[in-house]
C-alpha cells in the first residue's frame, strides 16, 4: 500500500470508541497523554486508551512562557475525570526547571515556573505533580539537594496543597553525572527535607532505575532493589510508578524509554511490579514512545494484560 506521507495521530480520530476492555483490572494504569486542543482533552484520550489513571503537562514542557489554564477547561477536566472514574491525575512538571543549579538567573526562573506548575496542578484538582530534582552543575550534590528543597519550599508558599489533596513526587532520575535522584538515598534525602513544609513523595521509573544500575530484571535482583527503596524512600510513599522499558542497558546511565517488553527490562519485570500487593495503592502510568499511531494503546493493553487481577 501507498505511504501517504502523513500518519493520522491523534487518538481522538483514531480511536471513536473507548477502548476499555470489559474487565478492567484492580490496578491503576494509564499513560502520559496529549492536551492538543485543550487540556480536557486529554481525559477523553485516556478513556478511549482503556485508561483509569493519565498524566499530563500543563503547558508546553520545553518553554518558559507562563501560561494560565481556562477557568472552563479546568471544571471539564474535572467532570470528564468523574465520569470516566479517571484517578489519579498526574502532571509532569516542565523539563527546563530546574531547584538545585546554582545559576541566580535560572534558579528564580524556574522558582516562578514550578510556582506555575502547582498553580496549575491546584486548579486542575491533580493529585500528583511529579519533578526530576534538577542538576547539581556547579556546586556539590548536598548543595543541590539543599538548594532543591529550599527552592520547592519558596515555591509553594501561601499555597494550600494539603487542602487541595496535591502532593509533590519527587521522581528518581537516571543518574547522569550531575543530577540529582539517581539513586533512593537521594530521592529520600529531598523528602526528609520536604517533609515539614510540603506534601510530597516518590515517582520511581523503572527505566531510570534499570539504567541507574539496579538490578530490576532478574527475580532476585528485583526483589533487592525493591528491599532497597523500601529501606530508603518506603514502598507506602511511591504513589506513581513511570512504566517504562528501556533501550540502553542496565548501568548506561542513558534514559530512553522503549515500548513495554521491547526493551532491556522485559515483562517479567513489569507483572512483577503490578503484581506486588505492596504496589497496589500506586498509579502505573507508561511514558513510551509513539513510533506508530497506536502505539499507546498497544502500550497501556500489555501493562493491563500482566495483571493477574
Ligand atoms: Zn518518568
Ligand atoms: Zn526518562
Amino acid at each position: 500500500m501507498a505511504d501517504t506521507g502523513k500518519k493520522e495521530k491523534d487518538i481522538l480520530k483514531l480511536l471513536p470508541a473507548p477502548q476499555r476492555s470489559p474487565k478492567f483490572t484492580s490496578r491503576r494504569i494509564g499513560i502520559h497523554t496529549s492536551t492538543a486542543g485543550g487540556v480536557a482533552n486529554a481525559a477523553e484520550r485516556a478513556y478511549r486508551l482503556g485508561c483509569n489513571t493519565f498524566q499530563i503537562f500543563s503547558s508546553s514542557p520545553r518553554q518558559w512562557k507562563p501560561y494560565q489554564l481556562a477557568c472552563s477547561q479546568c471544571e471539564e477536566m474535572t467532570r470528564l475525570r468523574q465520569k470516566y472514574d479517571l484517578h489519579p491525575l498526574v502532571i509532569h512538571a516542565n523539563y527546563l526547571v530546574n531547584l538545585a543549579g546554582g545559576n541566580a538567573e535560572f534558579h528564580a526562573k524556574s522558582i516562578a515556573a514550578f510556582r506555575g506548575e502547582v498553580e496549575r496542578a491546584l486548579a486542575l484538582g491533580a493529585e500528583f505533580l511529579v519533578l526530576h530534582p534538577g542538576s547539581f552543575r556547579g556546586g556539590s550534590r548536598e548543595e543541590g539537594l539543599q538548594r532543591a528543597a529550599l527552592a520547592i519550599e519558596q515555591s509553594v508558599d501561601g499555597l494550600d496543597l494539603a487542602g487541595d489533596n496535591l502532593r509533590v513526587l519527587i521522581e528518581n532520575t537516571a543518574g547522569s553525572e550531575f543530577s540529582l535522584g539517581g539513586n533512593f538515598e537521594q530521592v529520600a534525602e529531598l523528602l526528609y527535607l520536604l517533609s515539614n513544609f510540603v506534601p510530597s513523595g516518590a515517582c520511581i521509573d523503572t527505566c531510570h532505575t534499570h539504567v541507574a544500575g539496579y538490578d530490576i530484571v532478574s527475580e532476585a535482583g528485583f526483589a533487592d532493589t525493591v528491599d532497597q527503596l523500601d529501606r530508603t524512600v518506603g514502598l507506602k510513599n511511591v504513589y506513581v510508578w513511570h512504566c517504562n522499558d528501556a533501550k540502553a542497558e542496565r548501568g548506561s546511565k542513558l534514559d530512553r524509554h522503549q515500548h513495554i517488553g521491547k526493551g532491556s527490562i522485559g515483562l517479567k519485570t513489569f507483572r512483577r511490579l503490578l503484581n506486588d500487593p505492596r504496589m497496589a495503592h500506586a498509579a502505573f502510568i507508561a511514558e513510551t514512545p509513539i513510533d506508530e499511531p497506536l502505539d499507546d494503546l498497544t502500550n497501556v493493553n500489555a501493562l493491563k494484560k500482566l495483571v493477574r487481577r
